[in-house]
């Protein structure tokens, strides 16, 4: 499992995560879903151990992120900036964490053809990503996140800037990865019906300060305070 204990994260002072705690089962499929600036991205770069918790521990299987290797930990992330390679093509940003996990040129070559095809990214294999759009960095970011197959899975609103047609595709091929290799998932976005269809258990984050943990059914059905009922639309 994958769990948050006590965490707080302040920047300057401020909390901007509250004493969180959340616990997350191996292979559940948890969306975080809240309003611009709630602390949703701070959250998912302490779980990637990019960002250290002023306060309380993240313990990956029991084990306390911090004190295990990027290797060990085994995290894939979609960052919602990106975050590509700018020095690297398109497929060379897709096969680079393949290439430091030692997967064999064969199976490299198999799995991004198949990313490449379904991402709709195969005219764009030789381009660095400043020659790419928006949509198009943001798929080559959600590919290489697929790519790695990694035990846990982070997405930063990763379909954002993808189009209608294309996003159904892409969140097919995310429910997939997430059932056949048993990845556990955590999957921000401010999109609900999203949040609805994806998550096993949604979690309402507010200021840093979680409202609500449930399935998509209790949360829509039964609001646990007046935020999450006005968030969720839940007449009143
Ligand atoms: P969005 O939906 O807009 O992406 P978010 O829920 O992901 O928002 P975060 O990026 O986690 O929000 O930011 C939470 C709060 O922390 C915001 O008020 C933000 O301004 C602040 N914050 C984030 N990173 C830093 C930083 N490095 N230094 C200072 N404040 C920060
Ligand atoms: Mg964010």
């Amino acid at each position: 499992a994958l769990e948050l204990k006590g965490v707080t994260k302040k920047f300057k002072k401020t909390d901007v995560i509250s004493n969180m705690d959340l616990k997350i089962e191996n292979g559940e499929f948890l969306v975080l879903l809240g309003p611009s600036g709630c602390g949703k991205s701070t959250t998912l770069r302490m779980i990637a151990g990019l960002e250290k918790p002023s306060d309380g521990q993240i313990l990956i299987d029991g084990k306390d992120s911090q004190t295990i290797s990027s290797v060990e930990r085994n995290i894939a992330m979609v960052f919602q900036d990106y975050a590509l390679y700018p020095n690297m093509t398109v497929y060379q940003n897709l096969e680079y964490a393949l290439k430091v996990h030692k997967v064999k040129k064969e199976e490299r070559q198999r799995r991004l053809e198949k990313i490449l095809e379904t991402l709709n990214l195969k005219a764009y294999r030789d381009r660095l990503p400043g020659q790419l759009s928006g949509g198009q960095k943001q798929r080559v970011a959600l590919g290489r996140g697929m790519a790695k197959k990694s035990k846990v899975f982070l997405l930063d609103e990763p379909l954002s800037n993808i189009d209608v047609q294309l996003r159904e595709k892409a969140r097919d091929e995310i429910q997939s990865l997430h059932e056949e290799n048993h990845q556990t998932i955590v999957y921000v976005t401010h999109d609900q019906l999203e949040a609805m269809a994806l998550g096993d258990r949604i979690a309402i984050i507010n200021e840093g300060k979680i409202q609500m943990i449930d399935t998509p059914d209790n949360i829509y059905n039964h609001p646990a305070n007046l935020f999450v009922a006005q968030f969720v639309g839940t007449p009143q």
